[in-house]
């Protein structure tokens, strides 16, 4: 029996980067979505999202890879020859044309197959033909019925509010039936209300139409309330591809973890299988398959951490409450358990001061894979005790030669950050901050383009300028063996 068509692939994207000015913003990135699917591209402003959605509109052409449509290869197909349609955050409506005339402009110019004649040489043309006044009319009435304007065709789209504008925007781009509709954070210029309103009219809409919807957006309540998948990606990377749950429930890793709702992101050690030691306490976990060991990142959610008071037999953890906020159908705290402050959402009432016992289930515990456990860069050794890299030479004590190419191991905990940018050995921006309970994992992009992981107790800000220490007693060289740097040139 044929597979039913929803499971269809309409759209791959194989292996595609996009460097704009040296810079590379979508990484060798590969993803098949399938037909019917309201798929959403979630993530952080400027990881790529918008660049990847115009390479399938046709805007932006791809430094490498292919994309391909249908199994059709358009990589270098126009977007008005591409079966899609995209609606902007800003709806860029024609102000001196009415509703009507807005969403039937598209179609006045589009033209229709209408069969095949022979030319003066005997060979088959195809003929296109317009579409007539009364075709124009019956599909704008379809579209503004679709977006609940049927009423609005000789409004003057000035006239409108702006969620009444983006309908019209989302009519226009529906009325030529795309197979794949694209919207670039359709609803960011809404107000919240008019914006939940418009997110259950877009599933709706899906609902009704039966194509695909590929949306972006940075906000992960709307991409877990209105898709069926969810792309998580990060520095032009996809992180996760999965369904709402699969994505909140088990994340790969601690991005997603941290991106994706409120989380508690503790770093552990797999004792074995279903044995996670963390905070100096052995825990039964649903997870298995790591190495003996290994260092890994776990989440807990607020909701997974059971409250007991100080004297109860249950919990493994003492903690003392911080805050508590109660919040309409929970409290939400602030609790200290070993050095960690955990956010817990818990029906039980404790107050701020109180001792309290903490039970975390072996299903409240997610593992992850640790994302990085250390800086790595390739430099080389460029005189007595010095090395090269991250465009700055650092003193190291070395007996390795001069000209060695090395590997330089920075920890996490080696690199310390200052406002003053004089004060540091590099200029950088940080561009992501995790909070990991007792300190902040801080990402960092310098000067030179690198990217660096700290581990840190001072609170820093995504953006701040920042100079950048290195403990150089902390640096690990490792010689790089003639096969693996001309593997990497
Ligand atoms: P946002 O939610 O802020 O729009 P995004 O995830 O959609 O973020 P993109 O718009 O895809 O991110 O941009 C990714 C990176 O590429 C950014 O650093 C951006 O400045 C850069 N970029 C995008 N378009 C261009 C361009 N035409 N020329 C140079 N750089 C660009």
């Amino acid at each position: 029996m044929r597979e039913p068509r929803v499971l269809d692939k309409i759209i791959e994207v194989k292996n595609v980067t996009k460097v704009f000015d040296d810079t590379t913003v979508i990484d060798e990135l590969n993803l098949s979505i399938r037909r019917g699917q309201f798929i959403t591209l979630l993530g952080p402003s400027g990881c790529g999202k918008t660049t990847l959605l115009r390479m399938i509109a046709g805007f932006v052409a791809p430094t490498s890879g292919n994309i391909y449509i249908e199994g059709q290869d358009v990589t270098t197909i126009p977007p008005y020859k591409r079966p899609v349609n995209t609606v902007f955050q800003k709806y860029a409506l024609f102000p001196h044309l009415n509703v009507f005339k807005n969403v039937a402009f598209g179609l006045k110019l589009k033209k229709v197959p209408c069969g095949e004649k022979l030319n003066s040489k005997g060979e088959k043309v195809e003929q296109f033909r317009k579409f007539t006044k009364e075709e124009i009319e019956q599909k704008v009435n379809r579209a503004l019925r679709l977006v609940g304007l049927e009423d609005y065709g000789h409004r003057d789209v000035n006239s409108l509010s702006g969620g009444q504008q983006q309908r019209v925007a989302i009519a226009r781009a529906i009325v030529c039936e795309p197979k794949v509709l694209l919207l670039d954070e359709p609803l960011g210029a809404l107000d919240l209300k008019m914006r939940k309103e418009m997110q259950i009219e877009l599933t709706k809409m899906h609902r009704e139409l039966g194509i695909t919807f590929i949306y972006v957006t940075h906000d992960q309540e709307e991409a877990l309330t209105m898709s069926n998948v969810v792309v998580v990606l990060n520095d032009g990377l996809i992180q996760q591809i999965g369904t709402p749950k699969q994505v909140y429930d088990e994340p790969a890793n601690a991005f997603v973890a941290d991106f994706i709702g409120e989380s508690n992101i503790i770093s552990g050690t797999m004792i074995k299988d279903f044995s996670v030691k963390f905070l100096d306490t052995v825990f039964v976990c649903e997870d298995k398959g790591f190495a003996k060991n290994e260092r890994v990142d776990l989440v807990i959610r607020p909701e997974d951490i059971d409250v007991f008071p100080e004297n109860s037999e249950q919990g493994q953890l003492t903690g003392t409450v911080l805050s508590a906020v109660f919040k309409g159908t929970y409290y939400e705290m602030e609790i200290e358990a070993n050095g960690y402050e955990f956010t817990v959402q818990s029906t039980t009432e404790a107050r701020p001061g109180q001792k309290v016992k903490l039970l975390i289930k072996p299903n409240g515990i997610h593992i992850m894979k640790k994302l990085r456990t250390v800086n790595e860069f390739v430099g080389e050794v460029s005189g007595e005790n010095t090395v090269d890299f991250c465009g700055g030479s650092f003193e190291i004590p070395t007996t390795l030669e001069k000209g060695t190419p090395v590997k330089v191991y920075v920890p996490f905990d080696a690199v310390e950050l200052t406002d003053d940018e004089e004060d540091g050995e590099i200029g950088a921006n940080v561009t992501h901050v995790l909070y990991k309970g007792s300190y902040y994992q801080v990402q960092i992009y310098t000067d030179t383009d690198e990217d660096f992981y700290i581990d840190t107790t001072d609170e820093w800000d995504i953006d701040d300028r920042v100079g950048v220490k290195i403990n150089k007693s902390k640096i690990r060289l490792e010689v790089i063996a003639h096969e693996e740097e001309s593997d990497e040139n």
